[in-house]
């Protein structure tokens, strides 16, 4: 077996890191892509854990070295995916957690169609993610604003993706992300299925 990536997208405050913190609880052999990213450290969020925090001119030197698989602008931020830990796990087997945009996932999935499988997750109406984004409470007026237009350019992509959950029911959702991953594990290319078929015939 080798390693699989699994994208997924979905609007800020959709519920992505909640229901990603319970994956990483049940399932083994994940690694998780922590994105380098030009946007300000939200309180409570950690170096290393949520993101890699550089300024502007850091992250440019980073694009002109090659050090990013895809990176994109986001809400006005720069996110860059970094290459080396990510083929890394991919060679230790890993199933490889990306959560990154629409843009980032269009680039994974050309780069390593044979692998990936794509999740887009939603609230289930626009009501609710506004309501989400201002419980969080990390965001001023004018940010939210902007996700929320954000949001809906990002919605009109969910046909690109291979799945779509919408987050009305958290324990719902995860039981339904968690036979996702496991699916992701399964793909039909991941396997040599050359070496299976002579050892089946054996
Ligand atoms: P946030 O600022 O809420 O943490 O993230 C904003 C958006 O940037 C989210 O949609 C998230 O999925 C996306 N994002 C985070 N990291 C990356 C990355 O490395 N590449 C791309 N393309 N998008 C990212």
């Amino acid at each position: 077996m080798k390693g699989a990536i699994l994208i997924i997208s979905g609007p800020s405050g959709c519920g992505k890191s909640s229901l990603l913190k319970e994956v990483f609880k049940n399932e083994k052999n994940i690694y998780f892509s922590i994105s380098t990213t030009t946007r300000k450290k939200r309180a409570g969020e950690k170096e290393g854990i949520d993101y890699f925090f550089i300024d502007k001119n850091e992250f440019n030197e980073g694009v002109d070295n090659g050090l990013f698989l895809e990176w994109a602008k986001v809400h006005g931020n720069y996110y860059g995916t970094s290459l080396v830990s990510v083929i890394k796990a991919l060679k230790k087997g890993n199933l490889v957690i990306f959560d990154i945009d629409v843009q980032g996932q269009k680039s994974i999935k050309e780069k390593f169609s044979a692998i990936s499988t794509s999740l887009f997750i939603s609230t289930q109406d626009q009501k609710t993610l506004r309501a989400r984004l201002e419980k969080r409470g990390t965001d001023g007026k004018k940010a939210i604003e902007k996700r929320l237009k954000n949001a809906l350019s990002e919605m009109t992509n969910i046909k690109k993706f291979d799945y779509l959950l919408i987050n009305d029911d958290f324990e719902t959702t995860l039981e339904n992300l968690l036979t996702i991953v496991k699916g992701a594990r399964l793909k039909n290319k991941l396997y040599n299925i050359d070496d299976f078929l002579v050892e089946w015939i054996d």
